[in-house]
C-alpha cells in the first residue's frame, strides 16, 4: 500500500473512505498525485473549490493579507472584515452578516438566531421553540445539526439531540404547512439537496414554502453552503425561484477554496437579536479569511461564474442525457451541481468512481448511488467534453465485462 496512505490509515481518524489516491498539487480543474499522474477535479471539495485550485488571484489576495494581518479575533476591529461583509449583503440583499468558518457552524448560528427571533419577536414561550428541516437533508455534523438529519448512520452512537428539531418530507410543501405549530420558528431548507444525492425539488416548491412561512410567520433559511456561490447557474440557488428567504447560510465556496469561511445572512430584524457575547467565534471573520472570501466574491462575478455554470452545465447535462447505458438511471443536475444515479444491483457508485479515477477523473459517490460531477467553474467546454468520453468509456467497460 502507497505509505502515505498508511501512514494517515494509522494517525488519522477514520471517519472518511477515501479513493486511494494521494495528493501533492493542484491548479485551475487539474489535481496531481505523488506520482505525477495528472486528474480532472469533478469534485472539487464537494463545492468548495469553485474558482478552481489555487487561483492566482486568491493566492495572490491570501499571500499579501497573510504578510499584513492575518487574525485578531473580534476582540478588535479589523479593516477587512466590514468591506467583506458589505459587498456579500449588497449582492445578496440582506441587511447583515454573521461570519464563521465552517458551514455547521454557520448553519448554527442560523438555528441559534431563529430560536431567539423566536422567543423575543415572534412571542414563543421560553424553550419551546421548534426547528423544521426536510428529510434527506444535509446541513453538517455537529450534534445539534445531526439531530435534523435522516439519516441514521449520520446519527447513531452520537444522541441524545436538542429537542424541539422535526422533519418533513422534502419536496412537499403540504407537509411543510401541516408540521407548522404556533412555536415554529424557522424552516430550514436546501433549494436542491447536494449530499442527499443532487436531488431537486418541483419547480415552484421554494416559492410556495415561502408564501406559507410568511403566512405563519415562521423564518425561511435556505443552506446554500452547496448551492451558493454560483455553483447551480445562479448567484444563489434560491433565485431559480424568485424566492428571497429571511436568511441564508453560505460556506464552502465562499472561501474560494483556499480557507474555511462561512456566513449566516439575514434581515436586520433577524440578527438584531444577537447581542454582544450571545455567540462567537475566534477566527470568524479574521482579515485573511475576509481578504480571501472578499475576492472570491469579485472573481466570482467579474468572470460570470453564474453564467459559466448555468450555460456549461446544460450542456453537460444534455450530453449525459444522451449517454445510453444500462447502468444509468438518471442524470439530473442544475447548473454544474451534476448527479448521475447508477443501477446499483449492476455496479457501486463507489466502483464507477474508483473505475473513473483509473481514467484521471476525480469524484465520489453520495449515498452509494449517486455520482457526482461538479467541477471547478472554471471548467472549460473542451475539458467536459473530455470527461464525457472518459466517463462514457468506463461506463462501457463495466457493461461489456
Ligand atoms: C457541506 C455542507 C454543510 C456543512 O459544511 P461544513 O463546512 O462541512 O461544516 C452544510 N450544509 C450543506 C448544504 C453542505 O453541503
Amino acid at each position: 500500500m502507497n505509505p502515505t496512505i498508511q501512514l494517515e490509515q494509522r494517525y488519522c481518524a477514520h471517519n472518511y473512505a477515501p479513493l486511494p489516491v494521494v495528493l501533492v498539487r493542484g491548479e485551475g480543474v487539474y489535481v496531481w498525485d505523488d506520482q505525477g499522474k495528472r486528474y480532472l477535479d469533478m469534485m472539487s471539495a464537494y463545492s468548495a473549490v469553485s474558482h478552481g485550485h489555487c487561483h492566482p488571484r486568491l493566492v495572490r489576495a491570501l499571500s499579501e493579507q497573510a504578510a499584513r494581518l492575518a487574525v485578531v479575533s473580534r476582540a478588535f476591529y479589523s479593516d477587512r472584515l466590514a468591506p467583506f461583509l458589505q459587498r456579500l449583503c449588497d449582492i445578496t440583499g440582506f441587511d447583515m452578516a454573521l461570519p464563521m468558518n465552517s458551514g455547521a457552524e454557520a448553519v448554527e448560528t442560523a438555528l441559534k438566531a431563529a430560536r431567539k427571533w423566536a422567543y423575543t419577536v415572534k412571542g414563543v414561550a421560553p424553550e419551546r421553540a421548534e426547528i423544521i428541516a426536510c428529510d434527506g437533508n444535509f446541513h453538517g455534523r455537529t450534534i445539534a445539526v445531526v439531530g435534523l438529519s435522516s439519516e441514521p448512520q449520520y446519527r447513531e452512537g452520537f444522541g441524545p439531540f436538542p429537542p424541539g428539531m422535526k422533519r418533513v418530507a422534502y419536496g412537499d410543501a403540504a407537509a411543510l404547512e401541516a408540521a407548522i405549530t404556533p412555536d415554529t420558528a424557522a424552516f430550514l431548507v436546501e433549494p436542491i439537496q447536494g449530499e442527499g444525492g443532487i436531488v431537486i425539488p418541483p419547480v415552484g416548491y421554494l416559492a410556495e414554502c415561502a408564501r406559507i412561512c410568511k403566512k405563519y410567520n415562521v423564518l425561511l433559511i435556505c443552506d446554500e453552503i452547496q448551492t451558493g456561490m454560483a455553483r447551480t447557474g445562479a448567484l444563489f440557488a434560491c433565485s431559480h425561484d424568485g424566492v428571497k428567504p429571511d436568511g441564508v447560510v453560505l460556506g464552502k465556496a465562499l472561501g474560494g477554496g483556499l480557507l474555511a469561511v462561512s456566513a449566516f445572512l439575514a434581515r436586520r430584524e433577524v440578527m438584531e437579536v444577537f447581542q454582544p457575547g450571545d455567540h462567537g467565534s475566534t477566527f470568524g471573520g479574521n482579515p485573511l479569511a475576509s481578504a480571501v472570501a472578499l475576492e472570491a466574491v469579485n472573481v466570482m462575478l467579474e468572470d460570470r461564474y453564474a453564467e459559466r455554470a448555468a450555460e456549461l452545465g446544460d450542456y453537460f447535462l444534455g450530453r449525459l442525457r444522451e449517454i445510453n447505458s444500462p447502468l444509468i438511471r438518471e442524470a439530473r443536475g442544475k447548473g454544474l451541481l451534476i448527479g448521475l444515479e447508477v443501477d446499483t444491483v449492476r455496479v457501486s457508485a463507489r466502483a464507477l468512481c474508483e473505475a473513473l479515477m483509473q481514467r484521471g477523473i476525480l469524484s465520489k459517490e453520495t449515498h452509494h448511488t449517486v455520482v457526482r460531477f461538479a467541477p471547478p467553474l472554471v471548467i472549460t467546454r473542451q475539458q467536459i467534453d473530455n470527461a464525457l468520453d472518459q466517463i462514457q468509456d468506463t461506463l462501457q467497460a463495466f457493461t461489456v465485462s
